[in-house]
């Protein structure tokens, strides 16, 4: 069964042009300015856009192991809320996925509850514990890459060892970095003047650059395909902006939060804290830039639920992570694109094309014979942002309360309607 989008804005070829788009059995079959509407179930979007679905190649979703905290259920219902059409799970579950048999659960998971696509990452190293490598090759056709998320791998070899096996093997390493030497105990905020002022135990930017720089001399010697994970300072956007020139494949993404916060930003609450921390407001700026000309490939979320209690213990005690799919795209839009920071067609190669290109990913136009992963903006809707109203079982996010200029009205995936929210006036 089809339906036909009609009258809205859509993005083809780079730019907005008002079409119809026709949608039958999980593809776009066509798109014209006036395509005929009998007989047709007819979605009439004349004040909206028409975007490719976004992916989010970061995320967290908990289950197996975890899902008192999100399920693949919940967590791909956030993902379509926010218009996310695809995401990329990360392997901090229980199994660790760090073989076949132990990433077979979760693929079963995603099968029998995803409401898009899910793409999972396998580990690095087995059991995430960095002494020896997971059975890469044995997840290799089923995975999006290798990453062991919430540690750096801290040995040298085991990380030569590992670009070699997923060079190989054709995957991207997607590495969380993070020099366990360089962390202070009980750290839990960016080690600079608020941190200070205020008494908390620091997170150095040191710690987060150092280990990329040291991957960046292992690109340099392996070719291996290399991933940064949520980039938060200044000096990594200068080391991959290098890296980049030196012509290594290298790519990272950042989130929202690093973006349109900064420490200064900080209430000593638990949806304040995550790991890397809000940096200062030279690292915000640098990040920036670096999005602006082209450092920053992705906008990745690192949506990180925890439940209420985990999150209850303000910085000091309280769990890493905060939850980001609802968020990011009218957070994005009212901070970057309406104050005229980054033009929207940025935003978009950001949140659609790049990502799609890095992984390998289908999709990402808005075109006849495409799929239909397609997500429906409506950039005139005012509202606040109610964390007690999302699809998410997690609630910590900074952005709580915050009024915003957009939302996502509707969210297409495989062809389906997997999350509508059109007020009474567009349907
Ligand atoms: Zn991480």
């Amino acid at each position: 069964m089809g339906f036909l989008l009609a009258g809205g804005s859509v993005f083809l070829n780079g730019t907005f042009k008002t079409a119809d788009v026709a949608v039958e059995d999980g593809r776009i079959v066509s798109i014209s300015p006036f395509l005929p509407r009998e007989n047709q179930s007819v979605i009439k979007i004349d004040h909206l856009f028409v975007v490719p679905g976004f992916v989010d190649v970061h995320v967290h979703l908990r289950e197996p192991g975890f899902s008192y905290k999100e399920t693949i259920a919940s967590g791909t219902a956030a993902a379509a809320a926010g218009g996310y059409t695809a995401v990329c799970s990360m392997p901090n579950l229980k199994p660790v996925p760090d073989g076949p048999e132990t990433l077979q659960p979760e693929l079963d998971a995603i099968a029998r509850a995803a409401k898009i696509h899910v793409y999972p990452y396998g580990a690095i190293t087995a059991g995430e514990q960095g002494q020896f490598l997971s059975d890469m090759a044995g997840m290799a056709p089923s995975v999006a890459g290798f990453s062991d998320d919430g540690r750096g791998v801290q040995s040298d070899d085991m990380m030569r060892a590992a670009m070699k096996a997923a060079r190989a093997l054709g995957k991207p390493i997607v590495a969380h970095c993070e020099v366990n030497e360089l962390l202070s105990p009980g750290g839990c905020v960016h080690d600079g003047t608020w941190a200070k002022a205020h008494g908390f135990p620091g997170i150095s930017s040191e710690s987060e650059w150092r280990q990329i720089e040291r991957d960046i001399g292992l690109v340099r010697e392996t070719g291996c395909q290399y991933h940064v994970c949520h980039i938060s300072t200044k000096e990594s956007v200068d080391l991959i902006r290098r890296a980049k020139a030196d012509g290594l494949p290298v790519t990272c993404e950042t989130g929202p939060h690093y973006l349109v916060l900064c420490d200064q930003d900080l209430q000593d609450e638990g949806r304040f804290k995550m790991n890397p921390p809000l940096r200062s407001a030279a690292d915000r700026d640098a990040l920036i830039e670096g999005l602006l000309d082209g450092t920053v490939d992705c906008i990745a979320t690192d949506h990180a639920p925890h439940c209420a209690e985990e999150k209850s213990r303000g910085l000091r005690q309280s769990a890493f992570g905060i939850v980001g799919l609802e968020t990011a795209f009218p957070i994005l839009y009212t901070q970057l694109v309406e104050t005229g920071v980054i033009p929207l067609e940025l935003l978009l190669d950001r949140l659609c094309t790049r990502p799609r290109r890095i992984f390998g990913l289908p999709g990402g136009t808005v075109s006849e014979g495409a799929f239909a992963d397609l997500t429906v903006l409506d950039l005139n809707r005012p509202h606040a942002i109610v964390s007690s109203a999302f699809k998410s079982m997690g609630r910590a996010t900074p952005f709580d309360g915050w009024v915003v200029a957009a939302a996502v009205a509707a969210t297409i995936c495989n062809g389906k309607l997997v999350y509508t929210d059109f007020r009474r006036e567009d349907v």
